[in-house]
């Protein structure tokens, strides 16, 4: 026999039963993001590479070493797995005119892939879900966005994420502070790593986001962007805290909070655990207002966040509040031709009146019918034997709860398990 070949590192099947649970995770999702007004939009998983290194910056750690980046054979045009939504989502919005009549707020899920190295938490392929609103400058729709994820949370059952918040302010702002933070590492520049020096002059803002502990005293008296903020950038700012204040969410002001991403300007956030080890990070993002006129689009300001859904899934885990996998409600079991064909029509009937079925197929005793029956999770199995199908009926045999069997007509048959599973709840309080 041949080997079996295996999935790529880093990048993992989804099986049943967490296939279900993200399942529910993303009915949850889905409710929460229509409940603030976002309209789903789905992008290609491929586009142009040349995208990826304009929007999210030349010198970023994703264009420089984590891209799944190749050529098209057919005709040589330079493509990449996406390895984020934001610019692939931007890009949509321009090509398709879609802020013509006004702002946008635009959701998408699915995955994301990047060439890192895999441990818990972090993957080759991973999914996040995007939320983006475009065309709104205001403090209120980044306070909105941090509100909404506290709400999320709240809806999974979720505690214990704590939010950090920092501003970047306008491009004028961060190119004084990068010349007072040059100067100032270059002065330590013995004591910087290999990653460090190599930042020092493309991407210092990300030398202060270091998780290198001899690092740490360097970066923690740096000049902080923070006070190189004008009137305007520092109003935004407030703005922001003022109705996260009024809203009662906490957060914490993290000078060094900067993105991994260069497109970012004023408010930036992030949601972190401690639950997770060194991935900590479960949501992240910020405003954007300077991306949409760098992919060549009339200026207009945006933000958006990003959550890892792998890591809100582990944290659930952690937390025990994974949604559960749902069974199907029966099973329906039978022995012989004529009652085969009854199973199916009775199958079917049930299905009529929205109840899921499982009908055995493969054959086999009985016995080993009902165990599966019992291991498909049915609340009911339905039997159907050469007896039953001779008169026919059906028996109802309840496999969560001690309770002989008992036999209906078929025509009475979806009565019957509807009484039972969706009407039953008082017969058996009563037993
Ligand atoms: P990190 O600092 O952990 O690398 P990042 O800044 O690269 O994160 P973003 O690009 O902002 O992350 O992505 C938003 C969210 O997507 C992250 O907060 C995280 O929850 C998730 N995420 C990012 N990269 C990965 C990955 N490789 N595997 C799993 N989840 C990821
Ligand atoms: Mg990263």
């Amino acid at each position: 026999m041949s080997q079996i070949l295996q999935a790529i590192r880093g990048m993992n099947d989804i099986l049943p039963p967490e296939s279900e649970r993200w399942e529910r995770f993303e009915e949850t999702v889905r409710d929460w993001l229509f409940s603030y007004g976002y309209r789903p939009i789905r992008m290609p998983l491929v586009e142009p590479t040349p995208l990826f290194a304009r929007a999210i910056g030349a010198v970023t750690d994703i264009v420089e070493k984590e891209m799944y980046s190749f050529t098209d054979a057919l005709n040589g045009e330079a493509l990449t797995l996406r390895p984020e939504g934001t610019a692939s989502c931007v890009r949509a919005v321009l090509q398709h005119n879609l802020l013509y009549d006004g702002p946008k707020r635009l959701w998408y899920m699915g995955p994301m892939f990047r060439h890192e190295r895999p441990q818990k938490g972090r993957y080759r392929q991973f999914h996040q879900v995007g939320v983006e609103a475009l065309g709104l400058p205001g403090p209120d729709i980044d306070a909105e966005q941090i509100l909404m994820c506290a709400r999320l949370w709240d809806d999974l059952g979720l505690e214990g994420i704590r939010l950090e918040i920092n501003s970047l302010g306008e491009l004028e702002e961060r190119t004084r502070h990068r010349a007072d933070l040059i100067a100032y590492l270059e002065k330590h520049i013995e004591e910087l790593d290999e990653d460090g020096r190599r930042r020092l002059h493309t991407n210092p803002l990300r030398i202060l986001d270091t998780k290198n502990p001899a690092l740490q005293e360097i970066v923690e008296a740096a000049p902080k962007l923070i006070d190189y903020l004008g009137k305007a950038s520092l109003e935004h700012f407030e703005g922001v805290q003022q109705l996260l204040e009024d809203a009662g969410v906490p957060y914490r002001v993290n000078p060094r909070l900067v993105r991994g991403l260069d497109y970012y300007n004023l408010t930036v956030f992030e949601w972190v655990t401690d639950r997770l080890g060194a991935q900590g990070t479960v949501c992240a993002g910020g405003r954007y207002d300077g991306l949409i006129a760098q992919l060549g689009g009339k200026p207009a300001p945006a933000c958006g966040f990003a959550l890892g859904i792998e890591r809100l899934m582990a944290l659930l885990e952690a937390q025990g509040e994974l949604p559960e996998a749902p069974a199907v409600d029966v099973y329906v079991v039978h022995q012989g031709e004529a009652a085969q064909r009854l199973a199916f029509r009775a199958a079917e009937a049930l299905r009529d009146i929205g109840c899921a079925v499982i009908t055995h197929m493969g054959g086999g005793s009985f016995k080993s019918q009902m165990k599966r029956a019992d291991a498909s999770g049915a609340q009911l199995a339905v039997i159907i034997g050469e007896d039953e199908a001779q008169k026919n009926e059906a028996s109802l045999k309840p496999l969560r709860v001690e309770r002989e069997q008992w036999r209906v007509a078929v025509d009475g048959l979806a009565d019957a398990v509807n009484d039972w599973l969706f009407g039953a709840d008082e017969a058996i309080n009563e037993e």
